[in-house]
């Protein structure tokens, strides 16, 4: 790790504790990370993060797996944020519909698929107003499959791809707080599989964009978390996730807190702490705002997003 740190130009890790896991840090002008060893849970800029494989210590020095230096260090700590201007396109995905009710409250049966719905349509208003083109995979009632939300992005030529959801562990009451997924690198296991193969080798069309997904979701999962004062449940991977493999542009998913939790589907219930969510998204999405306008699309692309506007 340390090796790594200088060839990137950052300073040697420094030791935090040494019990009961040897706890090393590595700061940037981005950020801090840090590393736990024999542990794949991190944290960056205090929040969750789960790596691919466990840090290991070796004659005194710490080593981490290259994929994990790569695909989840390189991004966080030494690249540039992501920059979006006025007339960014992007497609957000309210879990579920029609027959495909997604999970239940426990509280009244209200189903998922109308709180991931009424998310999405309050998000749509804040990014429009920002000079955002927004479109969503749909706006009444009804399912679509997972596929078609793919290529529904493709059509309207997406630049980012969100698609929104709650969580349930159900019939366990406790389970709380709030993910967000990215897709997981080739040649790295899965934070969760849900009894899926988990194929390492598979290179996916969405793995195109690692360092983008990655971004995208530790900045909208700390924006979430900072405005909702949810339990922290981590930046994780998962390759199962149909909307996101094959997804042409930066994807992330979001499950917005446990439907299955009485205390957290009580305010997942209540339209003031959905709009508290869209707003965190917004913020999130529009936080570095670009100086020059088009820096992720061109013209060209505008101009079908247009033609194509349904
Ligand atoms: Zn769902």
């Amino acid at each position: 790790m340390n090796r790594w740190a200088a060839a990137h130009g950052l300073g040697p890790a420094q030791r935090l504790t040494d019990s009961p896991l040897a706890t090393d840090t590595l700061r940037s002008n981005r950020g801090e990370m840090i590393i736990a060893i024999g542990s794949r849970d991190a944290e960056w800029n205090g929040r969750q993060l789960h790596l691919g494989f466990d840090p290991e210590m070796v004659d005194g020095e710490v080593y981490l797996h290259g994929l994990d230096l790569q695909k989840n260090l390189e991004p966080l700590l030494c690249e540039g944020p992501l920059t979006f201007g006025r007339g960014t396109v992007i497609v957000l995905d309210p879990g579920h519909g029609g027959m495909n009710s997604g999970t239940i409250s426990v509280l009244d049966h209200r189903p998922e698929k109308e709180f991931t719905l009424d998310l999405a349509r309050r998000v749509k208003p804040l990014l429009e107003g920002a000079g955002w083109v927004v479109y969503l995979t749909r706006t009444n009632d009804f399912d679509l499959a997972l596929s078609n939300r793919v290529i529904f992005a493709d059509k309207h030529h997406a630049d980012l791809f969100i698609s929104l959801h709650f969580n349930s562990a159900a019939p366990d009451r406790k389970q709380s707080g709030l993910e967000t997924y990215c897709l997981t690198p080739a040649g790295m296991p899965s934070t969760l599989t849900r009894g899926f193969a988990d194929p390492w080798q598979e290179y996916l069309p969405n793995n195109n964009f690692d360092s983008q997904n990655l971004q995208l979701a530790v900045r909208l999962h700390a924006a979430l978390l900072r405005s909702s004062g949810e339990e922290d449940r981590g930046v994780r991977r998962a390759r199962f996730i149909g909307v996101l493999r094959g997804q042409k542009r930066p994807a992330i998913l979001i499950e917005g807190g446990y439907l299955s939790n009485p205390v957290e589907a009580a305010k997942i219930e209540s339209p003031e702490f959905r709009q508290k969510l869209a707003e965190a998204i917004a913020r999130a999405l529009l936080g570095n705002v670009a100086s020059n306008p088009s820096t992720t699309m061109t013209q060209t692309t505008r101009a079908q997003n247009i033609a194509d506007a349904p």
